[in-house]
């Protein structure tokens, strides 16, 4: 294939000989771009395509999504259980059989001596619905922990808890097709074009065809801030008081659907009492916006016909994370933008599957978005799987971010790791390192031998990649789509589908409890459990959401029966009057009085520390550090600085510098920009032994979710360059 001048020098690309092509779903990030994997005629797995018809990305992939199909070979794979005794032991090699054995005594053991809950489950955002809602068969109605949550707790547990105070559901209510009816966008805490740059690519489609105000609140100059018509660049971690303020104006000046309000939501009064003390001049001291452009952001927003919210991070992960989320519901419901074309409040989610975990894993709750604290929605799924309805807890337990503290106080003395990686992910890694070491006993389940939690494993699980399984995935917008299985599991590994299967075996030898194997056919009993629920499935399967590219829930029998096809884009939440999730069918709105809580800079400590990601890696690069298109576009970590903070400091532009917070160092490549104000600096999140090396992880109230952006630091030029240079080249692992 011939790219660039055809005449001279031309770009030659190598024809892959694809032999066939494979339907499936991309498995890193939310937005659930439909994929083509092509083999050649002998099988060997060689080229990704996106889908031309699939609504969600209409043949686009970004980079991560082009070179997916290197995972397959990527270096590090797991080929075989290992087990020790002992940290501080070697693995050796143990057959699968003596591996489950040994995890389902050491589990019995462990609930023997200190209690059920001593045995804690971590889970994910990455594997498949199908395997999620095993797992919490497995977990809820066989072993019988109730310390079991996922690493969601890390980037969605604020959107969830704050869906969940006002609507009374989790649930994002819109769709990416709302981009192409608002006439305002706010987005929150949120670098669209390098997080999810097809998401990004459907919102510049829609601009393209009809203009309205784009509006980035963001305290850095992200790449998405730079493309806004205004950039609001709030003081870290005060976005409610700026919240506030904007509700505060639309009340003040009149602005505010009274209809809307009267008729689907309760608590204005109480509401309207907690703005009234944030006028935009007590509001523009806290969160840094003048009081000129919060009134016109306010009039923008609440005169748009049609307006919307979007957020990722820069909301979710602070202490004030699941309030951030409720101000923005209640700016949507105070303005009526709920369930109508382009009026939303949407979460952009991170992780390919951190939809299906939070529907259907049982990490919160029960299957289908039930709760545990209901004894009708515990007694309805005890029948279904056949079990006790008294082995059920009567509310939820632990989040993922107290199992660690639980563990540093002998209250856990177990743990199963699954898809997860908190030695990179979690605040404070050097606390998590203590914390590891305490365990008796420590499973990691993961594709990836050489990810840096199985430094502290007594056994390791080795687990099939992505699309070496077949299931389905819910993507931001809850489209449900289907990953088929490309090739098959690499010798030596399992899927997790089959692994928790194996393991319900063991718990369950007389076969009290269905556990079907095939994945079509778990498919099966989620669609029975979703029947009237709000995210009813019941008129999905497998081979009706391939054909039709990826299906939005909710889509029912019944609307499958009367011959229905679901639309290709568009479904929405609460479209009509008084249908939230609360027994009257109101929203709520909630007054968010605000305390500045976080760590904050001083003369020890003087930067805002920021983190985030980047467009070419994902979460802790177990997967794109191998893969060289990812790589080598950025290969160490480093660190954004102000270039007068530089001069100050006597840095220059990619000197290696020291970054140091109370927790702990980290080593980085400068790099001098106007990205990030005078007071802050900027490190990806990407790295190990980096960024959360330094992180204090304060928690959320609501959600337990930890404020990964608002830290303080110094930072100390590095004398030996050259020592600095390759400890840092070390430090990258891949
Ligand atoms: Fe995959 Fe997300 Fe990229 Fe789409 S935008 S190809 S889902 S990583």
């Amino acid at each position: 294939m011939l790219f660039g001048r055809h005449s001279k020098n031309p770009i030659r690309i190598a024809d892959k000989e694809v032999a066939g092509w494979t339907y499936t779903t991309c498995g890193y990030c939310s937005t659930g771009c439909a994929i083509e994997v092509g083999k050649n005629a002998r099988g060997q797995v060689v080229a990704s395509r996106g889908v031309g018809g699939a609504d969600v990305n209409r043949g686009k992939l970004c980079l991560k999504g082009m070179f997916e199909h290197e995972l397959f070979d990527a270096k590090g794979r797991g080929d075989e259980p290992l087990l020790r005794r002992h940290l501080g032991e070697s693995f050796a090699p143990v057959s699968w059989d003596g591996a489950l054995d040994h995890m389902t005594a050491e589990i019995r053991r462990i609930q023997a001596q200190h209690g059920r809950d001593a045995f804690a489950v971590v889970s994910t955002g990455q594997i498949l619905t199908e395997e999620f809602y095993t797992l919490g068969k497995l977990t809820r109605g066989l072993i019988g922990t109730n310390n079991y949550d996922g690493n969601t707790t890390l980037c969605m547990a604020s959107a969830v808890s704050g869906y969940k105070r006002s609507f009374g559901s989790d649930g994002p209510p819109g769709c990416y097709q709302d981009f192409e009816h608002t006439d305002c966008l706010i987005a929150w805490g949120s670098n669209l074009p390098e997080q999810h740059p097809i998401i990004y690519w459907r919102l510049k489609e829609a601009l393209e065809k009809r203009r309205f105000p784009l509006i980035v609140v963001d305290p850095r100059v992200t790449m998405f801030a730079q493309f806004a018509d205004i950039h609001l660049p709030v003081k870290p971690g005060t976005d409610v008081a700026l919240q506030n303020a904007l509700m505060h104006v639309i009340l003040a000046e009149g602005l505010e659907n009274a209809e809307y309000i009267a008729g689907n939501t309760t608590g204005i009064d109480e509401l309207r009492a907690e703005v009234a003390k944030w006028d935009p001049t007590t509001a523009a001291a806290v969160c840094g916006i003048d009081e000129d452009s919060i009134r016109n952001v306010a009039r923008l927003y609440a005169r748009a016909p049609a307006a919307m919210h979007i957020w990722t991070m820069g909301i979710n992960q602070s202490t004030h994370g699941s309030d951030g989320v409720v101000g923005m519901n209640n700016l949507a419901l105070l303005t009526g933008n709920v369930g109508k074309p382009g009026g939303t409040a949407l979460s952009i989610t991170g992780q390919c599957n951190a939809m299906g975990t939070r529907e259907w894993s049982s990490c919160s709750g029960l299957p289908g978005y039930r709760a545990l604290e209901k004894p009708e929605h515990r007694a309805e799924i005890a029948q279904f799987w056949n079990i006790d309805p008294a082995f059920l807890p009567q509310k939820r337990g632990l989040f993922q971010t107290d199992i660690f503290p639980a563990i540093e106080t002998g209250q856990i003395r177990g743990l199963w790791l699954v898809a997860t990686n908190p030695l990179t992910s979690m605040p404070n890694t050097a606390r998590i390192r203590k914390t590891l070491e305490k365990l008796e006993f420590l499973v990691v389940q993961d594709s990836y031998a050489d990810m840096e939690t199985n430094q502290y494993a007594h056994l390791y699980l080795p687990a099939a990649v992505w699309a070496e399984k077949e299931g389905t995935f819910t993507n931001t917008e809850r489209r449900v789509n289907l990953v088929r299985r490309v090739t098959e599991p690499r010798t030596g590994t399992k899927s997790d589908l089959e692994i928790f299967n194996e393991l319900a075996r063991r718990f369950d030898p007389e076969g009290r409890v269905r556990f079907p194997e095939r994945p079509a056919e778990v498919f099966e009993e989620m669609r029975e459990l979703s029947r009237g629920r709000l995210c009813d499935l019941s008129g999905m399967d497998h081979d009706l959401i391939e054909q039709r590219r990826g299906i939005q829930w909710p889509f029912t029998r019944d609307q499958r029966e009367a011959g229905e096809m679901p639309p290709p884009g568009g479904v929405r939440l609460y479209t009509t009057p008084r249908s939230f999730q609360y027994p009257d069918g109101c929203a709520k709105l909630i007054p968010l009085p605000f305390v500045d809580n976080n760590e904050r800079p001083d003369t020890q400590y003087p930067f805002w520390l920021n983190s985030g990601r980047l467009v070419e890696h994902f979460h802790t690069r177990t997967r794109t550090g191998k893969v060289g298109n990812n790589n080598k576009y950025s290969p160490i970590p480093f660190m954004e600085i102000n270039p007068d903070a530089a001069v100050e400091l006597g840095i220059r532009h990619q000197e290696y510098v020291r970054c140091v917070s109370r927790r702990g160092d980290a080593l980085v490549m400068a790099m001098l920009t106007q990205r990030v104000p005078r007071d802050m600096v900027f490190i990806p999140f990407h790295f190990f032994d980096c960024v959360n090396r330094l992180t204090l992880g304060l928690l959320d109230p609501h959600s337990r979710q930890p404020a990964f952006k608002q830290s303080a630091v110094r930072v100390e030029r590095v004398a030996d360059q050259t020592a600095a240079a390759r400890l840092c080249l070390e430090a990258r692992k891949y």
